[in-house]
């Protein structure tokens, strides 16, 4: 079985379809960067559906069994449900799922869940339209994802993931009320810790609220009680309500790194292979499947990357390592 030096096998895939979003949160893409001069890839630079299912059979043929469809924006790239529909068929994949912001999900949902998605987690920081409007800064009312999440939930895309990144003193107050809103309905609320991706978001350590607080401060008002993890090595740290209200998860990346366990693997939009959200470099899978490299060729490619791979910047987040070169998130596919 393939492993990398720290003797992780290779497990999941997260694939960026576009570098473009229909947003422009503060800690993601903030304005000042990606604003109108800003150069996103052109459409020859993407990856085609057709290659990314090529890479996708290759990759399961070295272990992979999940994909995570992520961005930038994963709904703004033209006909989603095409490129979900293929990889649905790829043999060998246990699991196909989608991140997004959820704005344009009310209008799409039911095709994705028609091609063979089966797994959705939609991105809401706030229920508050101010607080949203300030994270999103393109206006977008907080109802429109909610209407996606009940779209998602009424073709069967459950159950649904919220994923909450909390950033102090910007959206940290309005934590225990999306608690309590998604208490009892039977989705899973996950709260982030705020990350030092990019070099874009004027990232400090006193702008993450650690995970045993956001549990505090929930716990105050709806008791809970910890949960064992579903798999060994699972990301979010679950806790449940003990009136029976349901689940809910914290990833602590800053406070609690999980690098150990991390058998993720990133393919940016432009086809750039990368071992951890942090690396400051990617390997070129494009360029091999365009001048005509065989499957085989490409598969050795992919497998001599990840034995080499010794990525844990999260155990070793160091003053200096802050200040390296990092791609951005919106690049990279969170
Ligand atoms: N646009 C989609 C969305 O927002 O769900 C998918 C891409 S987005 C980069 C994936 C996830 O990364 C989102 O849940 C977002 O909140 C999270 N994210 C972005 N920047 C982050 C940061 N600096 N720290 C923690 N999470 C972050
Ligand atoms: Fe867009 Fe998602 Fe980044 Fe927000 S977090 S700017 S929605 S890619
Ligand atoms: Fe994986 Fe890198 Fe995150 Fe560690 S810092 S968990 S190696 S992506």
């Amino acid at each position: 079985m393939l492993r990398d030096t720290l003797a992780r096998p290779i497990r999941d895939l997260r694939i960026s379809v576009t570098d473009r979003c229909n947003f422009r949160c503060t800690y993601c893409m903030p304005k000042e960067v990606f604003g109108r001069e800003y150069q996103f890839l052109e459409r020859a630079e993407l990856l085609s559906y057709e290659e990314i299912v090529r890479l996708v059979r290759i990759f399961t043929g070295l272990g992979v069994e999940k994909i995570r469809l992520t961005g930038g924006e994963p709904l703004v790239r033209q006909e989603l449900p095409r490129l979900v529909e293929a990889l649905s068929a790829v043999p060998g994949l246990r699991d196909l799922a989608l991140t997004t912001n959820g704005r344009l999900l009310s209008a799409q949902a039911d095709a994705l869940c028609a091609a063979g998605l089966r797994r959705i987690t939609v991105s809401l920081d706030t229920l508050d339209d101010e607080v949203f409007k300030t994270i999103n800064d393109v206006d977008a009312p907080v109802q429109a994802v909610l209407d996606g999440i009940d779209a998602a939930a009424n073709v069967g895309l459950e159950p649904i993931k919220i994923n909450a990144v909390i950033k102090r003193g910007v959206n940290d107050h309005t934590l225990v009320d999306l608690a309590r809103h998604f208490h009892g309905t039977g989705h899973i609320l996950r709260f982030i810790e705020y990350m030092d991706v990019g070099k874009t978001n004027g990232w400090r350590l006193e702008h993450v609220v650690p995970a045993r607080e956001i549990i505090e401060r929930i716990n105050a008002e709806l008791p809970l009680e910890p949960l064992e993890p579903n798999y060994p090595g699972e990301v979010a740290r679950r806790w449940r309500y003990v009136d029976g209200g349901g689940e809910i998860g914290v990833i602590s990346s800053i406070s609690a790194p999980f690098c150990g366990a991390c058998t993720r693997a990133r393919l940016s939009a432009e086809g750039q292979l990368y071992t951890c959200l942090f690396a400051t470099r990617g390997h070129d899978l494009r360029g091999a499947l365009r001048r005509g490299a065989t499957d085989e060729e490409i598969s050795t490619m992919i497998a001599s990357v990840w034995r080499g791979r010794d990525d844990r910047y999260s155990e070793l987040r160091t003053a200096e390592s802050l200040e390296r070169e990092k791609v951005e998130m919106s690049y990279i596919g969170g």
